[in-house]
């Protein structure tokens, strides 16, 4: 299988080279990837400015029947699809077909978008004038994503792009160029104009730059690391570019001691190590008050151990491996360092299975407190802290103790702590009685502090980014 660049309409012939390699399996390739050149960026962000206008110019039913189209193929390949991407990032099957029916989802969302147009029309102030308030297309726009959701993420982007009249150009994870085309593939038969979709793998620190400083390209939507983030937003700063930024977390999950149980440990053990703990919205610091937390650790630790590490495809398998080499390496040396500052990890070994792959036990680190790397840095794996905390106030303290602000938690059976929480929670998402992670896709998400930068993402909220407002003064 060759994975290529889609670019103006066309599947470019040109020698796919890079290995697409299992995570589970490291045998097993799935195909080799192009790596595109600098010509091929130029070409892919030609043919988008020549195609924005007849896009921008189509009817909300022409992209209604594209955006719905694309949703009703995902929608029904889930399972053919949802294999590829766990055999390609290592998540497990459950939640490889869970993902691609979310990027269906996302697309049949945008679709009903495209027929729920809003605006305003107002009396001026002035007599005999109306005013009208619309909004127009941004116009060509780079999308940049990372490789943890392969398919849920460019379409979380591509879909709003679409919906609200631009042409895009998809720079896809380096790891993952196999769901990307995947899901080119399925646009590049719904009808649309050539040109609107651009597809171009290869390197992002090659690429990335070429996208962001084109003037020919009016926007940039990244979802990605931190310092890679920072790098875009002061390049599109610079040249006054449109920038949307969605980075890292170190999300919060308190627990107190009035706490069900039950609750408490099934969120923290799926927003710890689901989806092996790589997910922005993952809960890797556990901030636990006095009077529940040696039970609490208990019976997570108990939990934890229970889980099926394993291959993705294993129908048994509870979590994947790491996405490759580099990931398990630095799971490993966080709990190194962990350790080395006076935490206590259990779990964490790595771990050998029937096929060679990246794994590694999922691992708590107790005893630790809010000053520790452990704490303070994004590990992206399977790895959660625990910080003992007095009471609900310090628990909050220490919650809101980070540069991140993606998502919080509370575990929690009194109102009047939960509501101060989602009032006081230094996050662009809170959840209570709920793991950090898994969030729906009508509605906006996003984070503060240095977990975001930029309008919403997903939802209604999208318009903000992927249109600009029109004011109109008309005289009668
Ligand atoms: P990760 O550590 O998760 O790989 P990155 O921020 O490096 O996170 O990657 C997220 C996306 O950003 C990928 O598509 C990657 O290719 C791209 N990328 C990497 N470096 C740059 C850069 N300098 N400019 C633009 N995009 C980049």
């Amino acid at each position: 299988m060759e994975f290529r660049n889609y670019i103006g309409g066309e599947w470019l012939e040109t020698t796919a080279i890079t290995a697409n390699v299992n995570p589970s399996d490291i045998s097993d390739v799935l195909g080799h990837a192009a790596q595109a050149t600098d010509e091929d960026m130029d070409r892919a962000i030609a043919a988008a400015r020549d195609a924005a206008p007849l896009w921008a110019a189509t009817t909300p039913q022409q992209r209604f029947d594209v955006l719905d189209a694309a949703g009703s193929e995902l929608l029904a390949r889930k399972e053919e699809l949802g294999r590829l991407l766990s055999r390609e990032e290592g998540k497990t099957l459950a939640e490889g077909i869970g993902e691609v029916a979310r990027a269906g989802q996302i697309f049949k969302f945008f679709a009903g978008e495209c027929l729920r147009q809003r605006g305003d029309h107002l009396a001026s102030v002035r007599p005999g004038i109306g005013v009208d308030v619309t909004r127009a297309p941004v116009g060509v726009v780079g999308l940049i994503t990372p490789w943890n959701f392969p398919i849920a993420i460019p379409a979380w982007k591509i879909a709003p792009a679409l919906a609200h009249g631009n042409a895009v150009i998809l720079k896809p994870a380096e790891l993952v160029p196999g769901c990307a085309h995947a899901l080119v593939e399925i646009l590049s038969r719904t009808g649309l104009p050539a040109g609107v979709v651009n597809l171009v793998i290869g390197r992002g620190s090659e690429l990335g730059p070429r996208l962001i400083e084109d003037a020919r390209v009016n926007a940039i939507s990244f979802t990605g690391s931190v310092p890679t983030g920072r790098g875009i937003a002061a390049a599109c700063g610079a040249r006054l570019k449109k920038v949307q930024l969605e980075m890292g977390g170190k999300n919060p999950m308190v627990v107190l001691d009035d706490a069900d149980l039950g609750v408490a440990v099934k969120a923290c053990l799926n927003g710890a190590f689901y989806s092996t703990g790589q997910r922005c919205t993952a809960s890797s610091r556990l901030v636990v008050t006095e009077g529940i937390h040696d039970r609490f650790v208990a019976a997570l630790i108990e939990r934890m151990h229970a889980l099926k590490v394993g291959h993705a495809l294993d129908p048994e398998t509870q979590m994947g491996p790491a996405v490759d080499a580099r990931q398990l390496d630095q799971n490993l040396s966080y709990l190194d360092i962990a350790a080395a500052d006076g935490g206590e990890v259990i779990g964490g070994e790595r771990l050998g299975r029937a096929t060679e792959g990246f794994y590694m036990a999922p691992a708590l680190v107790t005893g630790t407190d809010a000053a520790m790397r452990i704490n303070r840095e994004e590990v992206f794996g399977p790895v959660a802290s625990v910080i003992r905390v007095k009471d609900y106030d310090a628990a909050l303290a220490v919650a809101n103790d980070t540069e991140f602000g993606l998502s919080a938690g509370i575990c929690t059976t009194s109102l009047k702590h939960a509501t101060h929480f989602k009032a006081h929670a230094q996050a662009g998402m809170v959840m209570v009685n709920l793991p950090t992670a898994g969030v729906d896709y009508h509605v906006p998400f996003g984070g503060t502090k240095g977990s975001s930068f930029g309008s919403r993402e997903q939802g209604t909220y999208a318009a903000e980014f992927y249109t600009t407002v029109k004011t109109a003064y008309t005289l009668a």
